[in-house]
């Protein structure tokens, strides 16, 4: 076998696990569809954990060195009241930062390529490889020179939530969320005082300073028309909408009309993005409910979307997803040849994930619903936030440096 570990998907979850498998002296293979730098629909805000990470894999002077701007405070705006939050600074993390993503998956891609791994773009894996007694042993990848197997005892899905890897493997759904929520989004040269998160009846927003002096402006409320779907039949709803989400419909606006016309946004933020030009367009995305699957299996294993998807409303998923990559490659690290104790390792990955994960869904699910009044989202935020310190904890309990 020429690679130890292929890893399907190069964007946070999957060249950040590949960085570090390579780091570690790994052979890895890392493939990704979209080209080096390119876009995907998701806003930007990254939490403590995943900023610790990058602070701990030694990237964070790239992102403030790029003019990401340092978050210092949140402010939480409930209805017309606003609550101001200062990060303490501790354990590397001075600040948060929300760097766009044709920056962030660049620089971590290029970071797996200076440590070892060979990571190809325009590369789509089209199907799992398998030995005689079922374990997954490649991918079969199509390229623009055609087509060719690549073999490893190791296949990572990183490839985000419709995951071609977990759905030829059939990893079981194990916790499945219901609430639909629609999200919309886009950049305006507005400044803020930090993350500005904003509740009101039935819809949320917010506002995340992010490169080129530009702020990410976000609403958010319940999909009501995916909701339906969802009640139909979850999973299959969830497979459609991850398609739309994907695709993210783009919303174009005649000169002259109010870009965010139609869109549920807090009174107190509409008040602060009136009559301020969207740069580029507003990108809108249907509603996937939460999900966890399983993680692992004989020749497989999923970080990222790919195994847990959460809705955008926790601003959590790519710290998840860098979070997941150190817990799976110190778990392969423990034991990378394939065999009864690489399966050990790779069960002990899911439980950790799990225990950190479900909080997070749980807490998110209610929140993603938009059933709450204004005391209530207080709760559900504070569980959240409890959620997060606990994943921070265990971050931090990790031993010495991070791989
Ligand atoms: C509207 C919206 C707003 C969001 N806002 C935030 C936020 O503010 N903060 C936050 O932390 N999270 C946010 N998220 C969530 C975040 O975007 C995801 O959690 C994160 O992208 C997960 O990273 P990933 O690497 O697991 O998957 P992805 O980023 O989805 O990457 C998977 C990659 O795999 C590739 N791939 C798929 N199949 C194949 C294949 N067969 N062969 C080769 N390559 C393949 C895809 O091209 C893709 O590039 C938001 C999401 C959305 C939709």
């Amino acid at each position: 076998m020429r690679w130890d570990v292929i890893v399907v998907g190069g964007r946070v979850a999957g060249a950040a696990t590949a960085m570090l498998l390579a780091r570690a002296g790994m052979r890895v293979l890392c493939l990704e569809r979209t080209r080096l730098g390119s876009d995907t629909l998701s806003t930007h805000a990254l939490m403590r954990a995943g900023v610790l990470q990058l602070s701990r894999w030694g990237l964070l002077d790239a992102v403030a060195a790029a003019g990401v701007p340092p978050v210092h405070r949140v402010v939480f705006h409930y209805g017309g009241d606003a609550t101001t939050v200062t990060l303490r600074p501790g354990a590397g993390v001075e600040a948060l930062y929300a760097p766009r993503r044709t920056f962030l998956d660049a620089l971590l891609s290029r970071t797996a390529v200076a440590a070892g791994a060979r990571v190809e773009h325009g590369a789509t894996v089209t199907s799992l490889l398998r030995g005689a007694d079922g374990a997954v042993t490649g991918v079969r990848v199509r390229r623009r020179d055609g087509v060719r197997d690549e073999h490893a005892p190791l296949v990572v899905g990183a490839d985000g939530l419709r995951s071609l890897v977990a759905a030829e493997v059939g990893a079981a759904v194990r916790w499945q969320g219901r609430a639909v929520a629609r999200c919309t989004y886009g950049y305006v040269a507005v400044p803020a005082a930090g993350y500005e998160w904003y509740y009101d009846e039935g819809c949320g927003g917010g506002l995340i300073p992010t490169n080129d002096g530009l702020t990410c402006v976000f609403a958010a409320s319940a999909d009501a028309a995916a909701a339906a779907d969802a009640s139909a039949d979850t999973d299959a709803s969830a497979d459609a909408g991850a398609a739309t989400a994907r695709r993210g419909a783009r919303a174009g606006t005649p000169p002259g009309a109010d870009p965010w016309a139609g869109t549920p946004l807090p009174p107190a933020l509409a008040d602060r993005v009136a009559g301020l030009p969207v740069v580029g367009r507003l990108r809108v995305t249907r509603g996937v409910p939460g999900f966890l699957r399983s993680a692992a299996g004989p020749g497989w294993a999923l970080v990222g979307d790919a195994g847990a998807w959460k809705d955008p409303i926790s601003t959590h998923g790519m710290t998840d997803a860098l979070r997941d990559a150190e817990l799976l490659a110190r778990a392969v690290l423990a034991a990378p040849g394939p065999g009864a104790e690489q399966r050990e390792s790779l069960a002990a990955y899911e439980m950790a994930r799990d225990r950190l994960t479900l909080p997070i869904l749980e807490a998110t699910e209610p929140l993603a619903g938009f059933r709450w009044d204004l005391q209530e989202v207080q709760g559900l935020l504070r569980g959240l936030a409890a959620a997060m310190a606990d994943e921070i904890d265990a971050l931090l309990a990790l031993d010495g440096a991070a791989v």
